[in-house]
């Protein structure tokens, strides 16, 4: 009875994980969404201790230690959510996904050593599957880790980019003979499977930490989804192993919608997988380096002269990006354009799909100060609507609206689709210097004659903008 309890528990619970997947690709549903698969996961999980039975009928016990595991890592994982800033957030989803493929890496251990003492050592007599299905789970959620965990010690600075001669080859090289390894111990069954078993986990390790190292900065966004979906094929595993209905669902959900974001956010970029994986792109020192060669005149604007113009204009279209996000200037960002609509101009919101520093950045920070959804633009429907503008107003972004995307082979970015604000009559740009973005290139977009330089930092130039509108 207890048992079919619990099947109709893991039921719900996986579709609440469907659901509130849905419900996340729309900014109106998803906390909504998010809230509904976490109550999911907490039912599964509180059903799961209390209801579940082993062959010999037996519950899981061992309540003191869960409950414990289950209050400390409640209370860390609350306190880093409440305290993480918008900008940090790719950390922050870094090393939570390295910590799911520590798990599953844990339960390959566990079980690993579990069926070897229920087998007494007898290599033979293990079950070739269920090695199988232990070693992907160790393989795959290892990686997922301690890349994971280089993931992070780049974006938050600690760790620098490394690469050296030969790093990819050697790399290839790693998971070949760890695959070639895991292989020989499900078909040969050999003796002294232990010695086997802990090779691999340390191949493994190094192929994570190797496999991240050399990636450039600006690609950790892709480099963390793709992790994602390691992690949640690496959760699979586990459910496999435990049969565990709700861990499969899980697993198998968490990744495909990795797969599947990897591969939308290369399209967003023009670039393969291939590309982001050994092109070191935005994270060099070349890259910064070109970037002090070109040059040229640029003007800059005063905030009586920009107040002017954004006043009087017929359509102002803002383009959001990484800078408005540090300088936290959604809210004043927001008040801009109920004010300028006030005075009869239409505001719009132009919103790339990379733009910032992981995909959706710029909708949820903009959607945090209630922003209407109708009002932004995704990239497509912006580019056919420049044409119409006559101010844009580009806050804190710099590679999303680079021309040399299509105008410079050359250059790293070339291909990479960006919105066309040069289609718009006037050009104001909003940065704090003529510092390049994140991909450390020149943006001959500054130097164009209908572009003008806003300098400041973004909420205090928003701040000073909007007062001068106020007082024309
Ligand atoms: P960029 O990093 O290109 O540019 C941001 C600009 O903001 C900088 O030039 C900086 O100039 C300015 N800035 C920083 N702080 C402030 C501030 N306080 N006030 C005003 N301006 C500020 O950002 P974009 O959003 O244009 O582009 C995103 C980049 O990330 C692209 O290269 C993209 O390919 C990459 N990327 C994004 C992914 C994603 O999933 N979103 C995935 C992979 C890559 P200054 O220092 O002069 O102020």
């Amino acid at each position: 009875m207890e048992l079919n309890i619990l099947t109709l528990v893991y039921l719900v619970a996986s579709v609440t994980f469907i659901l509130g997947l849905k419900m996340l690709s729309n900014p109106a549903a998803a906390r909504k969404g998010n809230l509904i698969a976490a109550a999911g996961m907490t039912l599964a999980i509180l059903a799961t201790i209390f209801l579940y039975e082993d062959a010999a009928g037996s519950k899981l016990g061992n309540y003191t230690w869960i409950f414990a595991g289950l209050s400390i890592g409640g209370v860390i994982g609350t306190m880093a959510a409440r305290k993480v800033k918008m900008t940090a957030m790719p950390e922050m989803v870094s090393l939570f996904n390295g910590m799911g493929g520590a798990c599953a890496a844990l339960i390959s251990i566990v079980e690993f050593n579990h069926m070897t003492h229920q087998t007494g050592g007898l290599s033979d007599a293990v079950d070739p599957v269920t090695l199988l299905i232990i070693l992907l789970g160790l393989i795959i959620g290892t990686v997922s880790f301690t890349g994971s965990m280089i993931a992070w010690g780049k974006l938050n600075g600690r760790v620098k980019d490394f690469s050296f001669p030969g790093q990819h080859l050697l790399n290839n090289l790693f998971i070949l003979i760890t695959f070639a390894l895991a292989g020989y111990m499900v078909f040969a069954l050999p003796e002294g499977l232990h010695i086997y078993f802990y090779i691999i986990l340390c191949l493994s390790v190094f192929y994570g930490v190797f496999f991240v190292l050399p990636i450039g900065g600006a690609d950790m966004p892709v480099v963390i989804s793709l992790l994602n979906s390691f992690t949640g094929v690496a959760a699979a595993c586990g459910g496999f192993l435990y049969d565990n209905k709700v861990m499969l669902t899980g697993g198998i959900l968490v990744g495909a919608a990795g797969t599947l974001l990897t591969i939308l956010m290369c399209k967003a970029m023009n670039r393969s997988l291939l590309n982001v994986l050994i092109g070191s792109f935005g994270g060099g020192s070349k890259a910064t380096a070109g970037a002090k060669e070109a040059g040229g005149h640029y003007k800059e604007i005063s905030l009586s002269d920009a107040a002017m113009v954004m006043s009087y204009a017929n359509k102002v279209m803002i383009v959001p990006g990484y800078g408005l996000a540090v300088a936290q200037a959604q809210h004043v960002c927001h008040e801009l354009e109920k004010t300028l609509e006030a005075r009869g101009v239409e505001v719009k919101y132009a919103i790339h799909p990379v733009a910032g520093r992981m995909p959706g950045h710029m909708n949820v920070l903009l959607a945090e100060s209630d922003v209407s959804y109708e009002k932004l633009l995704e990239m497509e429907q912006a580019n056919e609507e420049f044409k119409t503008t006559d101010v844009v107003l580009i806050l804190g972004a710099n590679d999303v609206v680079n021309p040399a995307a299509k105008s410079d082979p050359a250059s790293p970015i070339f291909g990479m689709p960006i919105l066309e604000v040069e289609e718009a009559k006037t050009v104001i740009v909003n940065k704090r210097s003529m510092k390049p973005g994140y991909a450390g290139i020149e943006n001959q977009l500054f130097f164009q004659p209908k572009t003008s330089m806003l300098f400041g930092d973004a909420k205090k130039a928003l701040q000073d903008l909007l007062a001068e509108i106020k007082n024309i």
